[in-house]
């Protein structure tokens, strides 16, 4: 590869301002690998990014954190993830040196570097990342489903927040990517029942091991977890909660949320949170392999990266005809 190549690349400029620019193509430092993308998949996080910005990200800044590739060039400490490889990657980058990672909270780490936010994502056809951080992906997960890997470790975090659901019912709120993907964790997991409340005929149509639902009746679940950014929503998983239960705020609630905390007393509940995950890359790669899960429908869109701007569309305003929308990149060596 040509030393001082450039690459195309998509960069949040301000508030709902995405321009596609030329950069140098990154190197990567000594733990690092470069990676050539061949799928990324937009997430709710960017589409909130540019409307809001709520992490204050600074700007310009190429978004992007799920993402599937090819490595093409190792930094000097890397050995175990040839160039050539197939890779997942996830996007979080603890520090491994302040007080939470010291205790094992990688995933809380008060110094977490982040593609897409503290530097750039994979909206861009080269991105490095921390070689840790990286799997290689095995030839029956193809390059889109692999850019699922961190979706996978949230929502498995999510249900593993909820506590053991083997034998529970559990109610997902919100018909969304993450809504599905929950809903089939949660199943696998061991959950006697899966419930989803949703609006979307067209996405709760795509559940699979889940009964759809348009509201939730009360006391009828054991855990509940919020996969939509509704108030409402969170008010309606707490009064579906049977004494005991558990509900686990998973999306983004952007403002200050009423919420009647009175039966949290009475009936014992218990509200816990999930964002990040627990390093769970190994499982989430199992589970982009598990053929009963069928992961892959969940990509129900993908575009080439010049048709950047019809699958942002998607992505926001297409709830009535997609889930997961993915940018794919031609396979071509740098220029
Ligand atoms: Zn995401
Ligand atoms: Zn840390």
């Amino acid at each position: 590869m040509t030393r001082d190549a450039s690459m195309s690349a998509l960069q949040m400029r301000g508030l709902e301002s995405l321009v596609v620019t030329r950069l140098p193509i990154p190197s990567p430092s000594p733990h690092d690998v470069l990676i050539r993308t061949a799928a990324a998949t937009i997430c709710t996080s960017d589409l909130h990014d540019l409307a809001r910005n709520p992490f204050g990200i600074s700007l310009p800044r190429v978004l992007g954190h799920e993402a599937a590739g090819v490595v093409v060039q190792c930094g000097a400490e890397v050995h175990a993830l040839p160039p050539g490889t197939r890779v997942g990657v996830h996007p979080v980058v603890p520090c491994g040196d302040c007080e939470e990672c010291r205790r094992g909270l990688g995933h809380l780490c008060s110094r977490m570097g982040h593609l897409g936010l503290d530097r750039d994502g994979a909206f861009a056809e080269f991105f490095v990342q921390r070689a840790d951080r990286v799997r290689a992906l095995p030839p029956e997960v193809p390059d889109a489903l692999g850019a699922l890997l961190e979706p996978v470790c949230v929502c498995l975090q999510a249900v593993a927040r909820a506590g053991d659901v083997r034998g529970r019912d559990v109610l997902v709120a919100g018909d969304g990517p993450f809504g599905n993907l929950i809903a089939r964790l949660a199943a696998r997991a061991g959950a006697q029942s899966v419930r989803v409340v949703g609006r979307e005929s067209f996405r709760l149509a795509r559940l699979r091991h889940a009964t759809p639902t348009t509201t939730a009746a009360p006391r009828s679940a054991d855990v509940a977890i919020l996969a939509v950014s509704s108030a409402a929503a969170a008010a309606e998983c707490l009064t579906a909660l049977r004494p005991r239960g558990r509900l686990v705020i998973f999306s983004a609630l952007a403002d200050a949320t009423p919420l009647e905390l009175f039966p949290v007393h009475v009936r014992e509940l218990e509200i816990v949170g999930a964002c990040n995950d627990e390093d769970r890359l190994d499982e989430a790669l199992s589970c982009l392999r598990d053929s009963t899960l069928v992961l892959a429908e969940l990509i129900t869109h993908q575009l080439p990266f010049e048709q950047w701007q019809e699958a942002f569309h998607l992505a926001r305003h297409g709830h009535d005809r997609a889930l997961k929308v993915a940018l794919t990149f031609p396979v071509a060596q740098p220029s």
